[in-house]
């Protein structure tokens, strides 16, 4: 997952511990002063944050100050007298906030990968400012009315490309704002988007009350291995009405409430509903380009995974179970069949995927392979949390490239999941260049064991590390059109591409080594996980295509719809569209949706299966010219790694695939075809 980092709700705390002292807090969260380290940038190598400095009480004033530095910047590009310039519009906007955009990106972090009951606080409260000083750029009618004389004449302003796309990007983000809207429009907009952000940090801040030691998704881990069936329907339903309790973390009143507004917000834009109205600057570029998409793969996937519950019911019936197959026995006895059918053991894979060897010698060994750049440990810059880890980046020629951070241990105090953002965007306008972390879930080892993981988990390594590289080859002159700054429908498309590597023979051989002795993955142990990778993909795409299909149908209602009995529209949602399967619930229930209530996902989870169809397609060019090469690599990362936003993102994918995004590659990799 990538955390669309220009959302005005910013994700979850901070525990600074032992420097957090309650005087200092108090202090300053009185004012701001050239003693907030957010004061200006950080003077550590790369601007990497001062973490030993950085105290819970410091984001309140610097977020509230850096508000404020940002609107007096505004104001004053939009009373400017001289006529409309790109040099003093569209330059000098993105020039602008930068105390808040350095002040929220360690914010992000924080909140979402380390947070407490403090900085949640601060994140609710000021969650709705934030809107409202997004809308006050992008509502100015002063201000948009520059733009837009800017904008009529931009084919003979003589803009280099990226500048143009620049100019091209803020007059759209202005337009879809609502920037054409009469005031009293504008007025009632502001107040939706105000109430949408006040209600999804409330979102966030109950789901994380409701879910703890669970897992963000329906299914939980720990049912692969539990043999008493009363106890596996316990911990699904446990996980399954997380949020559906009736307390004061029941979620249902706030999303059906926030899907009202959204249809409202569309509304008032001209759009039939808030779908249309987001997909406008997406790749899809419309929710029916969508729902067809949807109709080409229902069908195969389903079909699939009905054919896998056959399998599964079968082996219930051998052992006399007597009962019909329900979602809390698929993955107990999913991995009894994996078993039969490809004699494939978890746990007989895992001392070979020790966390530390699968991050040097996978990760970051196919990363030398492909594009020749090479990693580094560093131990004298500060981190957040004692398991974080910092690496120097270094490129083919020597010159250093970023920073990546590290965080993969589960912990309460950490969003379900994992993903990926940037703490310092590469900027050539700013002489930056990236600090990107990545954060993931995995079940922290007891002192002085090892960190052993599935080859799911692997998997989720590679993939964050794909946004990473998206991030580490940005090399743009414009922070707003940089790395990982794409639509959400093409963002998972490296991240996803990436994942390939990991089952790629040569990477394999190179990490999958035993814990204790060093040795190999055996030859038939890699042949076992290659054959099974196209294993349970029947329930793996119904169940996410269940999810974004939700997503969907939440974001299509029609303006003035009233307010949705939660349960009762998922459940109709899910009939009409032939994705009720009863034991494949979708993969988020509404009611705890994180990605499209709270996490900038709206209308937008399809983009999972979606770029599936374009990393696919894109691997399958590989294997068309000789696969794992660092001249491939090259390619790939000139044509779309290090392109950023600053090209029409269809057009940068026909560039490289030579066609458009073809949906076969993707269901014969899930074993569909
Ligand atoms: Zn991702």
């Amino acid at each position: 997952m990538k955390k669309v980092s220009y959302l005005p709700i910013l994700a979850s705390l901070v525990i600074l511990g032992a420097c957090n002292n309650k005087k200092d807090a108090e202090e300053s969260n009185e004012s701001f002063s050239s003693a907030n380290p957010f004061f200006k940038a950080s003077e550590l190598a790369f601007q990497a944050p001062a973490f030993d400095k950085i105290k819970t009480g410091d984001f309140k004033p610097a977020l509230e100050e850096g508000m404020k530095q940002q609107m007096d910047e505004i104001q004053k590009i939009a009373d400017q007298t001289e006529a409309p310039s790109f040099e003093n519009i569209i330059l000098a906007i993105e020039k602008s906030g930068q105390l808040l955009n350095r002040t929220s990106m360690v914010f992000n972090l924080l909140t979402g990968a380390n947070t407490n009951p403090e900085l949640q606080k601060v994140k609710e409260e000021e969650a709705p400012k934030l809107t409202a000083n997004t809308d006050a750029i992008y509502l100015n009618t002063k201000l948009f009315n520059r733009v837009e004389t800017l904008y009529k004449k931009k084919d003979q302003l003589k803009l280099d490309a990226e500048s143009l796309r620049l100019l091209e990007s803020y007059y759209q983000k202005f337009e879809l704002a609502g920037a054409k809207l009469s005031d009293a429009d504008k007025d009632k907009l502001k107040e939706l988007n105000k109430e949408e952000a006040t209600l999804g940090a409330k979102f966030t801040a109950q789901l994380q009350a409701a879910g703890k030691g669970l897992k963000n998704t329906t299914q939980q881990p720990e049912l692969q291995s539990m043999a008493d069936r009363a106890k596996r329907e316990e911990l699904f339903n446990k996980s399954w009405n997380r949020a559906e309790k009736g307390d004061a973390n029941d979620t249902r009143k706030i999303i059906s409430r926030i899907a009202q507004i959204r249809s409202a917000q569309a509304a008032l834009l001209g759009f039939k509903n808030y779908a249309a109205w987001k997909l406008q600057n997406q790749m899809a570029k419309t929710p029916e380009a969508v729902e067809d998409f949807f109709s080409k793969v229902i069908p195969a996937a389903t079909a699939k995974a009905k054919s896998e519950a056959a399998d599964i019911q079968a082996v219930i019936d051998q052992q006399k179970g007597g009962f019909k197959l329900a979602p809390w026995d698929w993955d107990y006895y999913a991995e009894q069949v994996r078993k039969a059918k490809f004699d494939l053991d978890e746990n007989e894979v895992k001392p070979y995927f020790e966390l530390n060897k699968v991050l040097i010698n996978g990760v970051f060994y196919a990363a030398t392979q492909l594009y020749g750049i090479t990693f580094k440990e560093r131990k004298d810059l500060p981190v957040y949390q004692e398991d974080v880890r910092v690496f120097d980046v270094i490129d083919k020629d020597g010159k250093q490239l970023g920073l990546f951070y590290c965080d993969y241990y589960k912990r309460d105090n950490k969003d379900g999941g994992a993903w990926m953002d940037n703490l310092v965007p590469q900027s050539k306008l700013f002489g930056t260049i990236p600090v990107i972390y990545n954060v993931c879930n995995f079940t922290k080892p007891e002192a002085g064991k090892p960190a052993l993981i599935s080859f799911d988990d692997v998997t989720t390594m590679f993939h964050e590390f794909g946004h990473g590289l998206h991030g580490l080859f940005a090399n743009q002159q414009y922070p707003s059109l940089s790395g990982t700054s794409v639509a959400r429908d093409y963002v998972e498309f490296p991240s996803q591409f990436n994942e390939h590597w990991a089952s790629d023979p040569k990477i394999l051989k190179n990490y999958a080594l035993h814990y204790q002795t060093g040795a190999q993955m055996p030859q038939a142990l890699l042949d076992k996980i290659k054959k099974a990778s196209s294993f349970n993909q029947g329930y793996i795409f119904t169940e996410a295509l269940a999810a974004a299909d939700l997503d969907m149908q939440w974001h299509t209602i029609s303006p003035g719809s009233p307010l949705e009995d939660v349960d009762k529209f998922e459940a109709e949602a899910l009939k009409k569209t032939n994705l009720n399967l009863s034991y494949v619930p979708p993969r988020y229930r509404s009611s705890y949706f994180l990605h499209i209530w709270s996490n900038g996902y709206a209308a937008g989870y399809y983009a999972y299966s979606w770029t599936s169809m374009l990393e696919n397609d894109a691997f399958s060019w590989f294997q068309e010219n000789g696969g794992l090469t660092r001249a491939n690599g090259q390619r790939f990362r000139d044509m779309i790694l290090s392109k950023g936003n600053t090209e029409d993102l269809g057009k940068m994918f026909f560039n490289f695939r030579g066609h458009n995004p073809d949906i076969k590659p993707m269901l014969k990799k899930r074993g569909l075809l």
